[in-house]
């Protein structure tokens, strides 16, 4: 789950990180009601890279010219994610722009510190980034090595070390996946200060972060409505761009039956894993919701019963057959409860094809004729 840059600066203040005063709004008349301090800088609240380049920050001197910018803002889609609100923080007068982040080397098995002294925009990618790994513990001198090696020293490099220290205390804390500050600056008059903030906290571990329980829902802004739908019946969509809608159980078959459709030549109108043990509901649920998709014109179902039992699916699918009988269905259902599976989908018309390569070589083919 991705933070926006308002919640991170939030819980970096709560450690004692300098952030910004800021205030948030979401309509664009909110505006007449804050007490301002220009210039400000407002910030386009959206969990996209790039924002800066793509315009969604911007200063005003006066209330104004704030009123335009916000509602304007207020509207800006970057990358094609809509903009939730917007900060808005007096401006700050930067002396310098630095880089410093916390996140996990999946490779090399360790906790990593980033850094540099050029900060700013798409400074992840760039030669200047200083790491030093964690091994095991935490220990204050890594947080200092890194400012060494970022070339700071006395005053600067204690107030750099300083902030990495509790920067490392959220991201464990917290169970971050991703602790970044983009910039860090130096102002003019000598304090050290985080613009911009991004966190990241480990999905599989919200349940033991009792702090983020419940925030998920209000954090599904990079997905399609189907795609929050099918998340909230715990069932996990990823929609793409082409026409053959994928059903199976479990990620491996999924994705191994996304590769055949395309060496048979066709394209996965998305990914979507029923899971283990799926029910008739929960069946009945994911064919819906990848019929609802306008591109789709082919639904592969391929799932092979084990926990799951093909009964279940082939009942989901049998009311399927009825209620959309314009909806073309391309089954392979093989395993657990296979010959009542058969039984109850006499009649119906769709029949299971046993062979993996035969059942997407006929969804590809019936996908071309419609
Ligand atoms: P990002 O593009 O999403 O990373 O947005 P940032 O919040 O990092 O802002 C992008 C750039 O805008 C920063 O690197 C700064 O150069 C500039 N910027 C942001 N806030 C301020 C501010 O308060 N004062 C000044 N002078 N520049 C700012
Ligand atoms: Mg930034």
């Amino acid at each position: 789950m991705k933070l926006f840059e308002f919640e991170a600066k939030t819980i970096m203040g709560s450690v004692g990180i300098p952030v910004p005063k800021g205030q948030i709004v979401k309509v664009a008349e909110e505006v007449f009601n804050l007490k301002l301090e220009y210039p400000v800088v407002i910030k386009c609240q959206v969990q996209s890279g790039g924002r800066g380049k793509a315009g969604g920050v911007k200063f005003a001197n006066n209330l104004d010219e704030t009123y335009e910018l916000a509602k304007k803002l207020l509207s800006l889609e970057i990358n094609g994610i809509k903009t939730s609100s917007l900060l808005i923080e007096p401006k700050t007068d930067i002396e310098k722009e630095l880089y410093v982040a916390v996140t996990l080397d999946r490779g090399g098995k360790c906790h990593i510190l980033l850094g540099s002294s050029e900060g700013g925009v798409e400074i992840e990618s760039s030669d200047s980034v200083k790491i030093i790994p964690v091994q095991s513990e935490y220990q204050p001198y890594l947080g200092r090595k890194l400012a060494q090696s970022m070339g700071l020293s006395q005053n600067k490099l204690n107030m750099v070390s300083n902030i990495i220290n509790k920067l490392y205390f959220l991201y464990e804390s917290y169970d971050l996946e991703l602790a970044e500050i983009n910039p860090l600056v130096f102002t003019k008059d000598g304090r050290i200060l985080a613009l911009d903030g991004k966190m990241t906290i480990n999905d599989d571990a919200i349940d033991r972060q009792p702090f983020f329980q419940g925030w998920e829902i209000n954090h599904l802004t990079d997905v399609s409505e189907r795609e929050l739908k099918a998340k909230v019946a715990g069932l996990n969509l990823v929609e793409l761009k082409g026409e053959i809608g994928i059903i199976c159980n479990g990620a491996g078959l999924t994705m191994a039956t996304m590769d055949l459709v395309k060496k048979y030549g066709g394209e996965p109108a998305n990914f979507l894993d029923v899971g283990g043990g799926a029910d008739e509901s929960r069946v009945k649920r994911a064919l819906k919701l990848v019929a609802d998709n306008p591109n789709v014109k082919i639904i592969l179902v391929n799932i092979l019963g084990g926990i799951t039992a093909c009964d279940e699916v082939a009942k989901a699918l049998k009311v399927f057959a009825v209620e959309n009988p314009d909806k073309k269905v391309v089954v392979r259902l093989l395993g657990n409860n296979q010959e009542k599976a058969v039984e109850i989908m006499k009649g119906t018309g769709i029949k299971s094809i046993d062979d993996l390569d035969q059942a997407v070589k006929e969804a590809v083919s019936l996908c071309s004729k419609t």
